[in-house]
């Protein structure tokens, strides 16, 4: 799950983080009176969005009175801000956050996430920061420092010196970056982050290290044990058909293809989407109905399917192992009826009940196409979808 900045600010702040002063604002009137109770002389306008690259798109400004935090106020509260994280379609601004300008002489790049490759929590340094740090990554590796934490031992001082020096800085800012280091992670561990970025951190022109930008991600399944977090999920930020899929326990993602996809099992899905774009198409999503769907969630995973306008065909691939494929097909014929089905639908059942399940299908009296295997319902579904085009 993802926060906005200003929310992830607050959470590193209870953490002894330094972050600049600031405060949320939904209206220009808002913004305005946070702006003079900060006081100035400089305040910074941010467009609030779960997005990067706010900076390109113009959703951060920085102003020197109050009329020009109104100005730059009523210009994002409101816009459509594209960004080069938002796609070409944007995203709207519901709020801004306003917070003291600093003064910039370096902008780093700092982060720290669940490294899979080590199993540990790693910190991602470099001297690039306000850049996109998987270009950096690209065009100048070297200019990266990776430094890992062994979960036993924990975090220390020489981490943080490691980073430090790395980052080329000296005396009281070593000792800053150290006992920031430690902060950071003492954060990440007790709130299950899996993504921690400061893009940029700086170092100010009085020498002080602060986070200028803050960007979480939270790791959804530890969720149950923040309910602190949970306070902070902002449903605007989310797609409705992912939300509506979340209320029925069904893993779904939107993509931009033309095939919809139902699946039980995550790999399984992954490997229908792969074996759509092999046949030459794309899938419309990715959708897990998981180990025990019944009839109704299978309905629910048409409805969530065919709420999207792209959707031309359908591909059901289910392997009954737990459930039964009869079971698979009653629902299915089920949710077809009752959706008055009017795309082309493939489904590949295979394990328990197999037999069964195909005899509904085919007395179903709907134009179901069979399949018997993964290649094959790939393929009968990239033609049937642009037979029917
Ligand atoms: P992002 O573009 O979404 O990553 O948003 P950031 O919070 O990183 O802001 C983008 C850029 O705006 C930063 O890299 C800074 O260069 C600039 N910026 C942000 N806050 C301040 C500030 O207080 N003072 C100055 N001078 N620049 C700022
Ligand atoms: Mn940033």
């Amino acid at each position: 799950m993802n926060i906005h900045e200003y929310q992830a600010k607050q959470v590193l702040k209870e953490f002894g983080v330094p972050v600049p002063k600031g405060g949320v604002a939904y209206s220009v009137d808002e913004a305005a009176k946070v702006a003079e109770d900060l006081g100035g002389p400089v305040w910074v306008v941010k467009a609030q969005i779960h997005a990067g690259g706010r900076g390109k798109g113009g959703g951060v400004t920085v102003v020197k009175s109050i009329d020009e935090v109104r100005t730059q106020s009523e210009r994002i509260l409101g816009m459509t801000l594209v960004t080069p994280q938002t796609g070409p379609e944007g995203k709207h601004v519901g709020r801004i956050y306003v917070e003291e300008g600093s003064d910039i002489a370096r902008e780093l790049y700092l982060s720290a996430l669940v490294d899979r490759a080590t199993s540990r929590i790693s910190f991602i340094a470099s001297t690039e920061g306000g850049m996109d740090i998987e270009e950096v990554a690209e065009k100048t590796p070297e200019k990266i420092l990776t430094v890992s934490v062994d979960p036993a031992s924990g975090v220390s001082a020489h981490h943080g010196r490691q980073i430090a020096f790395a980052l080329g800085l000296e005396g009281e800012q070593v000792k800053q970056m150290t006992k920031l280091i430690g902060n950071l992670y003492q954060a990440v561990i007790e709130k299950d982050m899996s993504l921690l970025e400061i893009n940029p951190l700086v170092v100010t022109g009085a020498g002080d290290i602060i986070c200028l930008d803050a960007k979480v991600d939270f790791d959804s399944n530890a969720l149950y044990r923040h309910p602190d977090i949970m306070e902070l999920r902002d449903f605007d930020e989310e797609d409705p058909a992912e939300i509506e899929a979340s209320k029925y326990d069904l893993s779904y993602i939107k993509l931009d293809g033309k095939i919809g996809c139902m699946v039980n099992g995550a790999g399984l899905a992954m490997a229908t989407m792969d074996i759509i774009k092999l046949y030459g198409s794309e899938p419309a999503n990715f959708l897990d109905v998981g180990g025990g769907a019944t009839k109704e969630k299978v309905t629910e995973a048409f409805k969530i399917i065919l709420s999207d306008d792209n959707v031309e065909g359908i591909l059901v691939n289910i392997f009954g192992g737990i459930m039964r494929c009869d079971i698979i097909a009653e629902g299915v014929v089920a949710a077809a009826k009752e959706l008055s089905l009017d795309v082309p639908l493939v489904v590949r059942l295979e394990g328990t009940n197999v037999d069964l399940g195909k005899e509904i299908m085919a007395n179903s009296g709907l134009p179901i196409i069979p399949a018997d295997n993964l290649n094959d319902a790939a393929e009968k579904i990239v033609a049937a979808v642009k037979e029917a085009a």
